[in-house]
Formats: structure tokens, sequence, C-alpha cells
């Protein structure tokens, strides 16, 4: 490795390193930082060392940096301890227990034969050590500047360094997508299979975001459209499969041969035209590296869910919760301020064959605030009252610290004693932060009422769901869920109302903090992602912005047929045809036996819910009259969901047509929210003409939803 040199000082990246050991590899806080950085998460079992050569410009006498810092200032002994190696041998100076913020420490001076030496960083703790670089400086004055982010154009990690791209021309494309969540990911594909050339930067390893095996959230929400239910996760919260659906979505990516994944590379500016109006580039970092080039494109999508492109590119945003009376909302306080939805690393341990052994950690357990426990889900919720982009950090250690310190108590019980921590994120789980605003700010009145905008492209179906502390610990929240059935998400709150080539998917397209509440969950932001992503392929095709689209009534109606129609006032295309018969039908449908009315928040239904019978028996059924007009064969398709387990698997079903009775069983365990085909019947006006859901000798819960009938042969 060639170090970068300022002033007789030669830089050397952590990231850069050619070996990482068991270090891994922290994006996350690179604009807090100055750069991403190494971090030793062993979960108490020290990580292998990483490695790297070095050629400085002599050989001799050199004093070596390290830009580091204590993450628990407060310890008596600090957790993240570390050792430089200079060609083996370690330096004298122990790291990571000072300074309390980022910056700069003296390790003395080495020296060495030749030029060419080897670096190695030894984790002494297993407890989250970070590096993020080296820097050797000749012996004398030469001292690195005190942040890393201000040394300037020859160092790797300045943001606005243009010159650092020489003559390099930008790469072009149709559309650059920045952030790979479940939105990102979405808007990507979507564009693409418009025949779009896109580009989507992310800067982590693996594609989903929250979603991904990184932080393993569930996805909730209404999987409305086909491509969501492609790129979600199938697994709920916490399950290490999230690693399946992670490989599936990069599958699915790297299959889409006008689609360019750039894997590890996080945007860090953007270059605006002259006027300020529009993003002509976007500038990223290869995160490694340090490597840095510009893409540049007519549009570009925000989905970094802290709208870091619509911040760099000077896009109004919003951050905080709006105050009752700004927007008529019952659910938001009576006064304005910076309160966000708080942050979360749910986590979780396992039982080993024989007893694990767990130092009680004294620097952890105060701040677990006397609650010992063996996992924590979603409600292990830190820094509502915090700055979730500057203080990103501190809250990502705050919870490493409550979850290590609750771990340690729970140790101290025998019952524990063959318990091992199993899964700890390092990747903090955000739900809000920065809202950029379009034409439209959904609110609570939009999803309270269900408005139906004219340019409606996404749907939502979950609760507003909102938290408070709990008032227990600093780091336990309790939340509110009211549910009102499916809403509309409209166009103009998919775009910045005053960058115009810039739109957004995710968590930061534009809602007040009240209506973030229920569309943050990722199948409805994916549903954004391919919103935006078909609008980027109407906009190529009648070379127009995302707000002259929204103006122009044909343009909205070309979109919504692109993403598949359904929504108020445009009928879905891929339906037309079919008569869908509701379990709400009463001219059409008869309900025998005990039947219970069912609405799931995540959607998977027709209509408005569906009914299903917990204790069948061959007095409970349901049979759907089909309204046959001409006689013919009809195509028969059935929807069902199965929200949570306990579905039946054989369900006996009776078609009754113009020849007799056919029976079909189908299993409802599986194909949530999908038309399952029952088969070809030829009907004919006059006689019989039905279809009836049994629920005799089933094994679980029956759904009666809605039946689809499709003329296919005359
Ligand atoms: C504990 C918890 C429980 C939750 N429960 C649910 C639930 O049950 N169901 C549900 O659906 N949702 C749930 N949510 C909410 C949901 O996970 C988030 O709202 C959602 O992840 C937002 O999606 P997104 O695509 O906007 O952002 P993200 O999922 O955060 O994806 C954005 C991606 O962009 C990348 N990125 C960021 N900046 C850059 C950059 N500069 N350059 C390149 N890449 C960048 C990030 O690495 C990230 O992977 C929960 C959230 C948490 C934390």
């Amino acid at each position: 490795m060639k170090p970068e040199t300022k002033h007789e000082v030669c830089y050397v990246l952590a990231t850069a390193f050619e070996r990482k050991g068991g270090w891994s590899l922290d994006t996350q806080f690179a604009e807090i930082v100055g750069a991403p950085y190494l971090l030793a998460h062993g979960l108490g079992i020290p990580v292998a060392d990483a490695e790297t050569a070095v050629t400085l410009p002599a050989a001799g006498a050199w004093r070596v940096w390290v830009y580091t810092r204590n993450w628990v200032p407060d310890a008596a002994q600090a957790p993240g301890r570390f050792q430089i190696l200079v060609n083996g041998r370690p330096l004298e100076k122990l790291f990571g227990d000072t300074p309390d913020r980022w910056g700069w420490i003296d390790g003395g001076t080495v020296d060495v034969a030749d030029a060419r030496v080897r670096v190695a960083l030894r984790d002494l703790t297993g407890f989250d050590g970070r590096c993020a670089a080296l820097a050797f400086s000749a012996c004398g004055d030469a001292r690195p500047p005190d942040a890393l982010d201000e040394m300037g154009g020859e160092c790797p990690l300045e943001p606005q360094g243009a010159d650092r791209h020489g003559d390099q021309p930008p790469r072009n494309f149709d559309l650059v997508v920045v952030g790979g969540g479940i939105a990102g990911t979405c808007a990507a594909l979507a564009a693409a299979r418009q025949g779009l050339s896109v580009a989507l930067l992310h800067d982590r390893p693996v594609l989903g975001g929250n979603a991904s095996q990184e932080v393993r959230v569930w996805c909730g929400g209404e999987a409305r459209h086909p491509l969501v239910r492609e790129v979600r996760n199938r697994f709920m919260n916490r399950e290490p499969g999230a690693a399946l659906s992670d490989r599936e979505r990069m599958r699915l990516v790297r299959d889409e041969p006008t689609l360019t994944l750039l894997a590890g590379w996080r945007a860090c500016g953007a270059i605006m035209a002259a006027d300020g109006s529009r993003i002509e580039a976007v500038e990223a970092r290869q995160v490694e590296t340090g490597m840095q080039e510009r893409f540049a494109a007519p549009l570009f999508v925000d989905a970094t869910g802290d709208g870091w492109l619509g911040y760099w590119s000077g896009a109004d945003y919003r951050m905080g919760r709006e105050a009752a009376d700004e927007f008529g909302e019952s659910m938001a306080p009576a006064v304005a301020d910076e309160m966000t939805l708080g942050s979360t690393l749910m986590w979780t341990s396992m039982e080993a064959n024989d007893d694990m052994p767990f130092e009680p950690l004294e620097w952890a357990e105060p701040a677990a605030q006397g609650i010992a426990a063996t996992q924590g889900e979603w409600n292990w919720e830190y820094g509502l009252d915090r700055d979730m982009i500057s203080e990103a950090e501190e809250i990502r250690d705050h919870l490493l610290r409550v979850i290590y310190g609750s771990f340690s108590l729970a140790k101290r019980d025998r019952a524990n004693a063959r318990r091992a921590l199993d899964f700890v994120p390092f990747n903090l789980g955000k739900r809000e932060s920065r809202r950029l605003m379009g034409d439209v700010i959904l609110t609570e009145n939009d999803v309270r009422e269900r408005r139906e905008f004219p340019d409606a492209v996404a749907t939502g179906t979950w609760s507003i769901d909102l938290h408070d502390k709990s008032g227990e610990a600093d780091f336990l929240t309790v939340c509110r869920q009211p549910l009102f059935g499916r809403y509309w998400i409209p166009f103009r709150a998919l775009y910045s109302r005053n960058i115009e080539n810039l739109m957004m998917a995710g968590r930061c397209f534009s809602a007040t903090h009240v209506g973030l509440g229920s569309a943050r969950v990722m199948n409805t932001t994916g549903q954004m992602g391919v919103a935006v992503g078909c609008a980027a392929a109407v906009c190529k095709d009648r070379g127009i912005l995302p707000q002259q689209l929204a103006r122009d009534a044909a343009a909205v109606s070309a979109l919504q047929g692109l993403i598949g129609g359904g929504f108020p006032g445009h009928a879905d295309p891929a339906r037309a045809g079919w008569l869908v018969i509701d379990e709400s039908d009463s001219a059409h449908v008869t309900v025998s036996g005990e039947w219970h009315k069912g609405l799931h928040e995540n959607g998977g239904h027709y209509g408005e819910g569906f009914l299903y019978c917990a204790n069948g028996g061959p007095e409970s059924w349901i049979e759907y009259a089909l309204p046959i007009e001409e006689p013919g064969v009809y195509r028969l398709r059935m929807l069902w969901n199965h929200y949570w387990d306990g579905r039946a698997s054989a369900v006996p079903v009776r078609v009754t047509h113009a020849a007799g009775d056919v029976y079909v069983t189908v299993d409802m365990r599986l194909g949530s929210g999908l038309w399952h085909v029952l088969g070809d019947f030829k009907f004919t006006p006059g006689k019989p003409a039905t279809v009836r859901i049994g629920t005799a000798g089933v094994d679980g819960i029956v759904v009666a939803d809605a039946v689809a009938v499709e003329k296919c042969v005359s």
C-alpha cells in the first residue's frame, strides 16, 4: 500500500488494510467521523489482527499517529483497547483509551531499516475498539490536522475534493439511486426493468438496509407490487434467515443487465448545476480504498434513509415533530420539537452445549439500569431526544453498552451459564431522521381519512406506529398503533419540491413525523421505490422532470399503468376483465357457521379485510355465487393471507359448475396475498356456478377473502 502524503505526513486508511482479519467495516458514521473505520466487534472475544504493508517515503525514524477514540470515556478501563504492530512489534502505547472524541493519538516513534513496513491492528478485548486511520510523520513538528476531514484535497477522506478527480470524466447513467435498502433496491430494479441504465450506490456489502442480515428487521406493510414481493425479507425480526433474502436480492440486482450495482460505495456529496436547481452528479467513495468517482444522470433517487443526497443538494427537509396545529394532527404534540423515533439494535444470545464463561462487565452493567436480559426486541430503542444524524454513533454505542451490560447481569444467574451472545448488530437500525419535502407532505389525516390522491402510486396499510419512552429505562419504549386500513401515497410526496431532478423513496420521503409513523415500513417503502423507478422511465420517455410528471394527468396515468394500476380512478390493467367477488359482497356471498372479521395492518388481503374461521366443522363454510352471464370457460382464482402462523394446510374448496362438482385442496400456509388459480371451469348461465370454502377436518385457521372470475374461452 502506498500511503497518501501531505506535509511530510503519510496517511493510511484503516479500511484500506489488505487483510481485515476479524475487524468489521463500519461505514455508517463516515460523515461524523470523517471516514469509515474498522471496528473490533467480537462480542467480548478479541478479533483477529488486521494487517497491511505500507511503503513509507524512506527508511528511518517515523512518528506513528492513530485516529481513534475511547467509546466509553467514563469506564475505569476502556473496553475498546488495541495495539498497533509495526513489523510484528507492538508499539509501547495502547490505543482505544483516549481521546473521548475522535482524534489523533501520538503512538511514539519507530525506526525502520526498510521503507516497506508491515502494520497490524491487534484487538485486545473484543469490545468494539475502533481505528479510522494511521499517519506516519517525519520526526519533528509535523502532526496530522486535528480532524480527519480537515486533511485537505490530498487525503482520500475529504468530501468536497473535486481536484481529486483530475480529468477523469463522470460515469453516466439514466438514473442514479443512492442507498440499497428495500426502497432503493426496488427503485433501481423497477427502472432497470423499464430498460433504463441505472447505478445503485450502496455502502454495504449486502442489500436490504434494515431488512438485511446486518440489522434483521422484518418487512411489514402491504407488499402490493410483485417486485416488492421479490425483494422483501421472508423472515421475522432477528432471524438469521435474513441472509438468504440478502442473497436473493443480490442475485436479482446482478441479473439485471442495465443495472450497475456499486456495493461498497458511499455517496459523499452532490455536484450541482450553477444555479443550484438540479443535481449534475453524485460523488461517491469506495468505502475501503477511499477512491472517489462521480456518477452523473438526468435523475436521482435518494434512498439513503437519512436523506443525504437531499441534504447535500440543498433540498428542503425537516427533522423532528410538527406541532399539532400545523397540519391538524391529533397525534402530534402541542408544540413542535426535535424528537424523532429512536434507533435499535435487536439482539440475541443462544444456548451452548457447555458453560460459556463471561467475565462481569463493570463498565457496562450500570448502563443496563438493572435490566438483565438474554435478548432484546424492537423496543430496545434509544435516542428519541438526541440528534439522529450527528449523535448517531453515540446512540449506537449506548445501545451496545446497554446490551453488554444487561447480558452481563443475566450471566450472573446460574440458569444462563450456557448462554453466549449470538447476534448483536453494529449497524444501527434507524427509524427516522431527515424527511425531504415534496409538493405534498403526507400527514396523519391523509392516513386516517385514506385520502384518494389523484396521483396515488403506492399504498400503506400499517398502523400509525409512534413510540414513547417507557420510563422503565432510557433504552426502552412503548408504542401506540392505531390502525386505519389501506391509504394512498401520492407521487407528489416522492420528489423534492426545490431540487428539480431529485426523487426520494424510503423513510426520507415527504411526510410529517406522524405520517411517517405508518409509511416507514419496508413493503411500503419498497412500493415507493417501484413508483420512483417507474417514474424515471416515464420522465425519460416524455423528456420531463418529476414535477412536470405530477402536473400532467396523462403522464400520471401512464405512471400508474406502469406500476400496475389499481389506484383510485385507475383500474389495474393486469386484472382487466376479472370479476372479483369479495367476502363482504352479501349479494353473492353466503356465510354459514361462526366466521370473524379480520383486518391485517400488513395487508395481503383484498378490499376491507377478510373473514376467518378458527373452529370449523361441516356446518362452517362460505359460498360465493358467480354471476355468469355468458356461457364459456372461466379461470377461477382465490386469494388468502397467512399473516400469522396457524393457517390450515389442506382447505377443501368445492367448485360447482355446469358438469357437477370439483374439489380442490389449497394450502393456506403458502402464498399470502397472492391470487392462486383454482382451475378452468365451464359455466353456463342459469346453471349452478359457485365456489364454496369448507372447514371440515382442517388443521388450522381458514380464511375467506376474494374469488376472481376471468373468462378465457367463449
Ligand atoms: C428495530 C426496528 C424495528 C422496525 N420494525 C419494522 C417492521 O416490523 N416492519 C417494517 O417494515 N419496518 C420496520 N422498521 C422500520 C424500517 O426498518 C425503516 O423505516 C426502513 O428501513 C426504512 O427503509 P429505507 O430504505 O428508507 O432505509 P434503510 O433500510 O436504512 O436503507 C438505506 C440504506 O442506504 C445505505 N446508505 C445510507 N447512506 C448512504 C450513502 N451515503 N451512500 C450509499 N449508501 C447509503 C444504508 O447503508 C442503508 O443500507 C423498524 C425499524 C427498526 C429500527
